[in-house]
C-alpha cells in the first residue's frame, strides 16, 4: 500500500475539506528543511499545532474582527486562561471587573495568584469610579481585563477612556463574548486582544464549545507558543462547525437584536417587572455608553421582579417557551434565575459584591422563537 493519498478528485468544492488528522507528512528531507526548519514553505507537522480548517476559521475571525491574528481554542475558558498564563508573570499587577464572568473570575482569584500575579478587582457599575480606580493603579500595571457587556446586568465600559489612562504599553484584553462583531468592534477602541467564548454567538447553534482570541500579531505569537506546548486545541469537527456558522453571523445578529429590542421593551411596560436590564433601553444605567459603542444589543435580557428567589423560581417554572439551561447566543431560547442556577454557591455576601439580586431573572433569546411567542409566554407567566 502505498505511504501517500491518491490527488482529491473533488478539489473544487466550495466549501474546503475538513480536516481530522493527528499528524501530517513531509515529502521529503528538503520539505522537512523548509517546511519545518526555515519555515519557508507551508507545511503541517502535528494536529496540536494546527489544522487547516482552523487556519480558515481565524483568518475568517480576523476579518471579522479587523485583527492582524487570531488563535482557536477548545472553549472561551481556554482561550481566556492560555491568554493569562502567557502574557502574566509573578509579580505583575492586574485590573478585573468584579461583574466578569464566574470562570474568568476564578482564574483571577484562585488560579492566578498561586502563581505570584497580583489582582486588582474594581466595579463596574459605576463607569467613572472604574476609570478612577484604574488610574489610581496605572503605574503598576501590566494587563486589564474587560468584559462588555458584563452578565447578567449588561454594563459597560468606557473602553477607549481606559486605553487614554492606561497608556500605550499596558495590556489589554476584552471579553465580547456577548457583544460580537457586527454589535461591537473591541480592537478599534484601544483593546489589544478581544476574547470570544464561540460557544456563543460565534457558534450560535449551541452544538459546539469553543474559544477564539483575536488582536495584535506580537501577542498572539507568544499566546501561540503556549498553546502549541500545553494543547487546549480544538478538533477539526468543531473547527468545521464555527467555519459554517460565521457565514450567518451578521445575519443571526441582526434578528437577534430585533428580537432583544422588542421584548425588552414589553417587559419595561410590564407592571410586575421592577427593573430591566438591556442597553438598548434608556432606562439602563449605562445606555449611553451603549450608544457610543455598541450597534447592537444582542438578545440577553436581564429582570427583576422585586420577589423573593422562591417566588421568582415560580414565574421561572411556570415559562413554557425557554428551556431553563446557561448558554446564549443558541438557536432555542434559555432562561435562568441567576442566584439560583449560575450563582447558587455565593452567599449573601458574594452577590452583593458582584450585585446580583435574588430575584434576577436572564432570559437569552433565540433566534428560532418569535418575539410574538415569548411575550406571550412571558405574560402568562408574570404575576
Ligand atoms: N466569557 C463569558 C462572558 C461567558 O459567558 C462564558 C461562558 O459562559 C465564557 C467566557 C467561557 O466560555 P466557554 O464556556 O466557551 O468556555
Amino acid at each position: 500500500m502505498t505511504k501517500k493519498r491518491s490527488p482529491e478528485p473533488y478539489v473544487n468544492s466550495i466549501e474546503a475539506p475538513v480536516y481530522q488528522s493527528a499528524s501530517y507528512y513531509f515529502d521529503d528531507a528538503e520539505h522537512v528543511r523548509t517546511g519545518l526548519h526555515e519555515l519557508t514553505t507551508p507545511a503541517g507537522r502535528y494536529g496540536r499545532y494546527s489544522n487547516p480548517t482552523w487556519l480558515e476559521v481565524e483568518d475568517r475571525v480576523s476579518r471579522l474582527t479587523g485583527a492582524e491574528s487570531s488563535l482557536l481554542f477548545a472553549s472561551g475558558m481556554a482561550a481566556h486562561f492560555t491568554t493569562f498564563v502567557s502574557l502574566l508573570k509573578a509579580g505583575d499587577e492586574v485590573v478585573l471587573p468584579a461583574e466578569s464572568y464566574r470562570q474568568v473570575r476564578n482564574v483571577f482569584h484562585t488560579v492566578l495568584p498561586k502563581f505570584g500575579v497580583v489582582v486588582h478587582e474594581i466595579s463596574i457599575r459605576d463607569p467613572a469610579a472604574f476609570l478612577e480606580g484604574i488610574q489610581a493603579l496605572a503605574p503598576r500595571l501590566r494587563l486589564v481585563h474587560l468584559e462588555m457587556p458584563s452578565s447578567p446586568h449588561m454594563y459597560l465600559i468606557d473602553v477607549a477612556r481606559v486605553r487614554e489612562i492606561v497608556g500605550p504599553d499596558v495590556v489589554i484584553t476584552l471579553d465580547s463574548s456577548f457583544s460580537p462583531p457586527p454589535n461591537f468592534y473591541a480592537l478599534r477602541w484601544g483593546v489589544d486582544l478581544a476574547l470570544f467564548s464561540a460557544t456563543k454567538y460565534l457558534g450560535g447553534h449551541g452544538d459546539i464549545v469553543s474559544g477564539v482570541l483575536s488582536g495584535r500579531r506580537d501577542l498572539i505569537e507568544q499566546i501561540r507558543w503556549y498553546r502549541d506546548t500545553t494543547g487546549p486545541v480544538a478538533d477539526g469537527n468543531s473547527a468545521f462547525l464555527l467555519r459554517r456558522s460565521l457565514y450567518t453571523l451578521p445575519l443571526r445578529m441582526e434578528r437577534i437584536n430585533a428580537l432583544g429590542m422588542t421584548v425588552a421593551r414589553y417587559l419595561d411596560g410590564h407592571p410586575a417587572v421592577e427593573r430591566v436590564y438591556y442597553t438598548g433601553l434608556e432606562s439602563h444605567p449605562h445606555f449611553k455608553l451603549g450608544q457610543a459603542y455598541l450597534a447592537g444589543h444582542g438578545g440577553v435580557i436581564t429582570f427583576e421582579l422585586g420577589l423573593s428567589e422562591a417566588a421568582t423560581a415560580g414565574v421561572v417554572d411556570r415559562l413554557k417557551v425557554p428551556f431553563m439551561a446557561s448558554n446564549f447566543g443558541a438557536p432555542h431560547t434559555l432562561v435562568e434565575q441567576s442566584t439560583f442556577f449560575t450563582y447558587f454557591e455565593y452567599d449573601d455576601e458574594g452577590l452583593a459584591n458582584i450585585g446580583v439580586d435574588r430575584g434576577t431573572i436572564r432570559l437569552a433569546l433565540g433566534y428560532v422563537n418569535e418575539a410574538d411567542e415569548v411575550i406571550e409566554d412571558l405574560a402568562g407567566a408574570l404575576p
